[in-house]
Parts: structure tokens; sequence; C-alpha cells
């Protein structure tokens, strides 16, 4: 099962993983009133982001930055009701119900951070790439040397060493490891605990300020583990 970027984002929460302030609108007015209030909590612009379940939104009009409530009410406006083409909606595309409108943050970099049960090997894998906000398929058949794996003993789970070795090799700064190892420890406990298939961060971001958090979120559940998650049931929209 599939859930939307902004209820992936409230979870992740929940696990001390960093993501920017923002709330989910589904109409025009809504959009305006988060926007204000983000604008009036000291955010230097807004982005309205489309939320269907697909990636590629970025490119295909689904993203879109607001210097002011006003625009981010326009820009809302536009896109409730349109039909969003990405690569991975194929040529019919998803209608657009909802948006998250979250805070602009002064992106530094963009890196990627993925993690799935590798079924061969029996265990999660963490995979983690300075090659972010890209398409990760693409790195992984281009340039795959670019793609760290960190395979986790399913009884230990991340362990420090483990996130700070991942850390380094994303070429994060000395001063920004502290910060990364309870961020990845926290992403690994949200996929183990949540009985995830899937936690796909791209991008993880570091800010100009040296902030990191979760710029997106795609969090995919095991549909045979849903009966322990009647609260993740929940969020299941049905017009996907
Ligand atoms: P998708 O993967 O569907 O294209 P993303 O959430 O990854 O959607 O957003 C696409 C791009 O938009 C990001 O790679 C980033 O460059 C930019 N972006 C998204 N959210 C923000 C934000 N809060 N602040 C600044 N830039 C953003
Ligand atoms: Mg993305």
């Amino acid at each position: 099962m599939n859930i939307h970027e902004y209820q992936g984002k409230a979870i992740l929460r929940k696990y001390g993983v960093a993501t920017p302030r923002g709330a989910m609108a589904t109409t025009r007015e809504e959009a305006e009133a988060v926007a204000t209030e983000l604008m009036g909590a000291g955010a230097t612009g807004v982005v309205v982001k489309a939320q269907i379940h697909a990636g590629g939104r970025g490119k295909g009009g689904g993203v879109k930055l607001a210097k002011s409530a006003e625009e981010a009410a326009d820009l809302a406006g536009k896109m409730l009701g349109m039909k969003l083409v990405t690569h991975q909606t194929g040529p019919e595309g998803r209608i657009v119900h909802r948006l998250l409108i979250e805070e602009t943050l002064p992106i530094e970099k963009e890196l990627y951070l993925g993690i799935l049960v590798d079924r061969a090997e029996g265990k999660p894998v963490f995979m983690a790439s300075a090659a972010g906000g890209m398409d990760i398929e693409q790195v992984a058949s281009e340039r795959p040397d670019e793609i760290l794996k960190q395979y986790i003993d399913p009884g230990m789970g991340l362990e420090p060493f483990q996130a700070r070795k991942i850390a380094f090799a994303l070429g994060l700064k000395a001063s920004q490891i502290s910060a990364a190892v309870p961020f990845l420890i926290g992403l690994y406990r949200a996929f183990l605990e949540t009985d995830a298939a899937l936690v796909e961060i791209n991008p993880f971001i570091t800010c100009t300020d040296g902030r990191l958090f979760a710029l997106d979120a795609k969090l995919t559940f095991d549909d045979n583990a849903l009966f322990r998650h009647p609260d993740l049931k929940e969020l299941r929209d049905v017009s996907e």
C-alpha cells in the first residue's frame, strides 16, 4: 500500500526525522491559509506540491515555488483538479485532489536515501548516494558504484557505526554527522516499525546553514502486515 508524501512525512517526524514545516490542503483557501502561517513563522517562500502516488512530480509541473501566500494560492488553484502526467503515471496521468504546502528550504546538496528488503540476502538494505534529486534507477544502471549499500542485521538494527559510515559516504561534514546518525537510525526505525517494503527519501538535503531534511518521502507498506497496523490502513486514499 502506498501513501502520500504528507502522510509519510508525518510518520517520519514521529521518529525524529526532520522534514520541512507544512500542511496538507484540498482547496485554494486552505493552501493560502497554510502559506500565510508559514510566511508568518519565518519561511522565505513556500512550495506547492501535488500529492499523487507517483514520483517525477517536479519535472511534470507538480512542484512549484511561491514567494508569497497570494502566489501560493494562485498556484494551488491551478494545480487542484489538474491532470498531472509524470514518467511514473503513464500517459493517462493522475488528477490532483490534495496539495502539500511547505516552507522552501535553502538547498545546498540533494542526496538519496532508500531502505528496502533485499530478498536474496534476506536482510534490509540501506542505500545511500550523493547523486540525489534525480532518477535513482538511472544512477543504478549507469553509475552503480555511486550507490552505497549497507546491509542491516535484522536482529541488531541499523547500528551507529553503520549510520556514520553512510553519513561519511554521502560526504557530510564532520559537524553534520552527529545530526545524521539519529536521522538515519530514525528512518530505519520507521521502516521497521511500520512493516514498510520501501522508505525512500529523494532528495535528502543538506541546507546552506548545515541542517538536514527529508525533502521528499515515499513510504510503501507490506500489505501482508497491514493487519498489524489499523492506523496505517486509515491512510489509504481510495481515489488513488
Ligand atoms: P518528485 O520526486 O515527485 O519530483 P520532490 O519532492 O522530490 O518531488 O521535489 C522535486 C524537487 O523540488 C526537489 O528535488 C527539490 O529540488 C525541489 N523541492 C521540493 N520541496 C522543496 C522545498 N521544501 N524547498 C525547496 N525545494 C524543494
Ligand atoms: Mg523526489
